[in-house]
């Protein structure tokens, strides 16, 4: 695919009438603000949005601010004109160095206007809370990252390292043009970082809005379904025989039940499991330090696998969730199909799980095969000292006290792109949500102010940490 970097006629188009000029407050919230309010305003909804008018409209912060065109560009190809985004970059003197990727998508999911107790496309602030679509997922990362390009460039900042911004489009949707997977395929020079941080893990708030854990997404389990296919010559149903294909369906998803895949573990559940053991204490605390000194301790497996996520931290998942079969009420049965959803553990292929499941249903009557183009098997990103120590660091001074947690998210980001072509990739919002996540993809979609504040306080210090070291 060809791509067209544009310049000026989307700029006249999109010209917005408030730029982030460098202001007198202090930290330049003023400026975050309007720029916030702008990314939020712009329509990026998959049925009548446009990514790039969003991202020019980034872009203008950037341009105003001081960066050259070919340090700040829009992106877009011919054939989705409106699922564009942006990159950008600030060298720096380390040459030998490859920087920190600042990722942030900008579309968003489909928002109704009826459905909302507010307009969806207008930025509200009630209550303490920012409510718009994208507040929290993730039109709020993408201004504090575009807002911190703007604040290093106008404070004459000359980083170490490089840093680059990229917003994306494509994200939320399936089909739509994900500009994340498009960068790594076709334009990874202007992307291609020693690791990137994007989108993944919330700070989490108590119900009195009191902060528990900062969490850090270092690993993202792989989504992938599996037909379960049982076939037979069928019959009348008057004269039943032994053979019957809802019977050795029936057979093959009750030992899919009863089979466990083996525990495994990586840096990012390692790290989940040592934090949480001391939060948690007790029992479970203790079989977390001893699931993590000896994955085969049973005992300690059987104790925490009782909590449905920590079963499916701890190892690959597939579970039977679709079936259909038989043709008529007085037939035997020609066919059964099952879909069975595997979440699969970081690095290990596809076919490795297939043939687990072939081997727990041990019946050549029933045929098992991926659904759909297998996703990648990328062992997670290792989470050593270099990414982890700048987070405590920062989070020690904005948010003192509050523990740094790694996790395993089971759902998937563009992450999965940009770890799979070598830049691996960090998931961390950076800012605290409650217990309803802040209702993203649902209704009044929410952020406290406070929290999206201090979530830009510190991104700020700790990606200048990150640029600033040896
Ligand atoms: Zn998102």
């Amino acid at each position: 695919m060809r791509v067209i970097t544009v310049v000026s006629a989307l700029a006249l188009l999109a010209a917005s009438p408030a730029l982030s000029a460098p202001d007198k407050s202090g930290d330049g919230e003023a400026a975050f603000r309007v720029l916030f309010k702008e990314l939020v305003e712009s329509n990026t909804q998959p049925s009548n949005g446009d990514c790039t008018v969003a991202a020019q409209r980034m872009l203008n912060h950037l341009k105003a601010a001081g960066y050259s065109d070919s340090d700040a560009h829009v992106f877009f190809t011919p054939d989705r004109p409106k699922e564009g985004g942006l990159v950008a970059v600030l060298k720096g003197t380390d040459t030998k160095s490859k920087g920190v990727l600042l990722l942030a998508h900008i579309d968003v999911v489909e928002a109704k206007r009826e459905d909302w107790t507010r307009d969806p496309i207008t930025l509200f602030e009630e209550n303490g809370q920012f409510y718009a679509r994208g507040v929290a997922d993730d039109k709020g990362q993408a201004a504090i990252f575009t807002d911190l390009m703007v604040r290093f460039k106008t404070e004459g900042y000359k980083p170490r390292r490089t840093v680059r911004l990229a917003l994306t489009c494509g994200e939320e949707t399936e089909g739509m043009f994900n500009g994340a997977k498009w960068l790594t395929e076709e334009h990874k020079d202007w992307i291609d970082a020693d690791f990137a941080l994007n989108e993944g893990a919330f700070g989490k708030l108590d119900d009195n809005g009191k902060r528990v854990t900062l969490d850090i997404e270092a690993a993202e389990k792989v989504y992938q379904d599996f037909t379960f296919e049982a076939t037979n010559t069928g019959g009348h149903s008057s004269r039943p025989r032994p053979d019957n294909a809802i019977t050795d369906m029936t057979v093959a998803l009750n030992r899919l039940a009863a089979f466990e895949f083996p525990v495994m573990l990586n840096d990012a559940t390692r790290g989940y499991f040592r934090q949480m053991a001391k939060i948690e204490g007790g029992e479970n605390g203790a079989a977390m330090v001893n699931i993590i000194a000896d994955p085969n301790d049973k005992v300690a497996d059987a104790l925490l696998s009782k909590s449905p996520m920590w079963h499916a931290m701890l190892r690959t998942t597939c579970v039977a969730t679709m079936i259909e079969g038989g043709h008529a009420v007085n037939a035997l049965p020609q066919s059964v199909k099952a879909n069975v959803n595997c979440r699969i553990f970081p690095g290990t292929p596809v076919e490795t799980v297939r043939q687990a499941l072939i081997a727990a249903v041990g019946d050549a009557k029933v045929s098992v095969t991926a659904f759909g183009t297998p996703s990648p098997a990328t062992p997670a990103p290792k989470l050593g000292r270099d990414i982890l120590g700048p987070i405590e660091a920062a989070a020690a001074e904005v948010y003192p006290g509050v523990p740094v947690v790694p996790t395993m998210e089971t759902g998937a980001s563009d992450g999965i792109y940009t770890t799979a072509a070598g830049i691996p990739t960090y998931g961390l919002y950076g800012f605290f949500v409650g217990e309803d996540e802040g209702n993203i993809h649902g209704l009044n979609e929410h952020v406290g102010v406070q929290s999206l504040m201090e979530g830009r306080r510190f991104t700020y210090k700790l990606v200048k940490m990150y640029l600033d070291r040896k």
